[in-house]
């Protein structure tokens, strides 16, 4: 038994949150927004009033936020209330340079720091199937990784700080970039007279499968659990695939990447975005091609 304190107990968090306590840790949470904390007390968190309330005592820090900016202005508040030599794990989903201010702010205090963002949705989250991507030292990844597992199926060390980041954001360069050529493919099926289930059951098991086909095929029929089937209700909104989409975009400059298809990627789930359809999973934006960008 560890005791954990859990920043952040959103959609992701919240769930996160519960499977830790399901594996007998004891946590304490802390969210600005009141629902989100009764919400997890129901899950066996205890709830903190502030953030030096819940990281009071804790071995392991854990937050879950939504952008980089949130992450620095946490961090300072938790690392002044705990002592040297504790362990700050980052699950947000945060661009690479965020991530190496705050391992930069860990070390200063002496405490231990792992950016560890995730894929798998909310779904992952909540069957405790998680991917988590680690960046840190060998000694954070070892203490931080009894957490994870509780949490995740699988648990990969990608390098030093900021790696886990970058793993990420390069792994949903993909995503981004594959759902749109599956979507493509689909609307140009539908002009040639090719029925979904025909280019899925051929593209799927040939050199066109990934798995925006094989796992959350954007038409409803072939994949009976993809969102596509449930009125594209997310799953992973399109609005945080542009965001996943955008940290690319900067880190790919910073770094001086060529991502051509990441930056048509971005551009056209920002229209997307633009045409009211961030809330909807990521997956609709077949319905943009069909009206003809
Ligand atoms: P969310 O908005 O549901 O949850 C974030 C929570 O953080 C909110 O409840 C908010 O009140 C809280 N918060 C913000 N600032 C805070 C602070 N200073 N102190 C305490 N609480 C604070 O977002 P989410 O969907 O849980 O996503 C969290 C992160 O996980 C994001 O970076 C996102 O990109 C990433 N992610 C999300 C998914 C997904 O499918 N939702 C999948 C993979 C990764």
């Amino acid at each position: 038994m560890t005791r954990i304190a859990f920043i952040g107990l959103g959609n992701m968090g919240g769930p996160m949150a519960a499977n830790l306590v399901k594996a007998g840790h004891e946590v304490t949470g802390f969210d600005l927004a009141a629902p989100v904390l009764k919400a997890a007390e129901e899950s066996g968190v205890t709830p903190a009033s502030h953030v030096s309330q819940a990281v009071a005592g804790a071995e392991t820090v854990v937050t879950m936020l939504p952008q980089g900016k949130h992450v620095l202005t946490a961090w300072p508040d938790i690392l002044a209330s705990i002592p040297a030599g504790t362990l700050v794990i980052d699950c947000s989903t945060i661009d690479v340079e965020s991530a190496r201010k705050a391992h930069a702010m860990a070390k200063a205090a002496g405490c231990l720091s792992l950016d560890a963002p995730v894929s798998g949705g909310t779904g992952g989250a909540a069957a405790g199937t998680l991917t988590f991507m680690a960046g840190g030292s060998q000694e954070s990844f070892a203490k931080a990784k009894p957490i994870l597992e509780a949490m995740g199926k699988k648990i990969v060390h990608c390098g030093e700080a900021g790696a886990g980041q970058a793993a990420k954001i390069c792994n949903n360069m993909i995503l981004g970039i594959s759902m749109i050529g599956v979507c493509e493919a689909f609307v140009l099926a539908e002009k040639l007279g090719l029925s979904h289930q025909a280019l899925f059951d051929v593209a799927s098991t040939s050199s066109g499968q990934c798995w925006s086909i094989n796992s959350y095929c954007p038409v409803p029929g072939p994949v009976p659990t993809s969102p596509a089937n449930n009125a594209y209700k997310p799953g992973f909104a399109a609005a945080l695939m542009l965001k996943d989409l955008r940290l690319s975009q900067e880190a790919a400059l910073l770094s001086g990447a060529s991502t051509p298809l990441g930056a048509e990627a971005a551009q056209l789930y920002a229209l997307f975005e633009k045409q009211g359809n961030g809330g909807r999973d990521f997956s609709a934006i077949i319905e943009m091609f069909r009206s003809k960008v």
